[in-house]
């Protein structure tokens, strides 16, 4: 059943409970992560990063064939765009959701350019997420961890000048692996979430500490991006194995499936798709 990633988040701000969006790379992946959604009875959001694939145009295609063809609620997300012509193509080519990232960038210009996709892909019937402050990279987690945090006034108005349907926000989690200990800001996050009334997504969920991902749900967050720690997990499965190359992405997936469901199970979505 192929959706949009806010008819997801909706039902799970309303439940309580979080929705892993795990970053698929290629078909084997695509296939793992419904696999996994499947198993658990659970909703699932596909990120595809346009730098993590040989073809966004195409992966596209198939996780939205592959998600009609599924009975679990699917979305198919375009995860950090950064330019205006990636999220054309990426509504142009089956997504149903795309993150515009503009947090780089000043907050008036922020505002303009992702105001002006969402009206595009409101148009169609495409959700949109955003990121307000701005998410680092774990290995300069120690020096940036303090830059980006996100204001809680700041993304009230945010939210109202841009109509978007999810806000990222950053509140001391990072993208990637952490050199140092995550220090999550949760007073933060409780202003945040008594100030914006759109779902809340936490980016950089890998290595965050399983403590601290279900503390944050519980204070708001609905959506968590993962990624390395699904492929750290599957390289580590690959190693395990001494059988031909033929094999490999199997054994990959064997370790990316086992986190994925380990992160899903976690965060209470255990039978969710019952509730749409
Ligand atoms: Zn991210």
């Amino acid at each position: 059943m192929l959706v949009t990633a806010k008819d997801i988040l909706l039902v799970a701000k309303a439940n309580k409970f979080g929705v892993v969006a795990p970053n698929v790379c290629n078909e084997s992946t695509i296939r793992a992560a419904i696999q996994v959604a499947e198993d658990i009875k659970a909703p699932i959001i596909l990120d595809i990063c346009d730098w993590q694939t040989q073809d966004m145009v195409l992966l596209g295609r198939i996780a939205e064939y592959m998600a009609v063809r599924s009975s679990m609620p699917i979305a198919v997300q375009l995860d950090h765009g950064s330019k205006f012509s990636d999220a054309i193509l990426a509504i142009r080519s089956g997504f149903t959701s795309i993150m515009v990232d503009r947090s780089a960038m000043p907050f008036e210009q922020n505002v303009q350019e992702v105001s002006d996709l969402v009206r595009i892909a409101h148009s169609v019937g495409v959700s949109v997420e955003s990121e307000l402050g701005h998410v680092g990279m774990g290995d300069s987690y120690d020096e940036d961890r303090d830059a980006g945090l996100t204001n809680a006034a700041e993304a009230a108005e945010y939210v109202k000048q841009t109509n978007i349907d999810s806000l990222a926000v950053a509140i001391g989690t990072a993208h990637g692996l952490y050199k140092g200990t995550p220090r999550l800001d949760f007073d933060r996050l409780a202003e945040l979430n008594s100030a914006v009334n759109v779902p809340l997504v936490l980016h950089g969920g890998s290595g965050s500490g399983d403590e601290n991902l279900v503390k944050a749900i519980a204070g708001g967050i609905t959506k968590i991006n993962i990624s390395s720690d699904l492929f750290v997990e599957g390289e580590a499965a690959l190693k395990a194995d001494k059988r031909t190359a033929y094999f490999a992405f199997d054994k990959i997936c064997d370790g990316y499936k086992a986190k994925l469901k380990y992160y899903m199970e976690l965060f209470g979505e255990t039978g969710a798709a019952l509730k749409f």
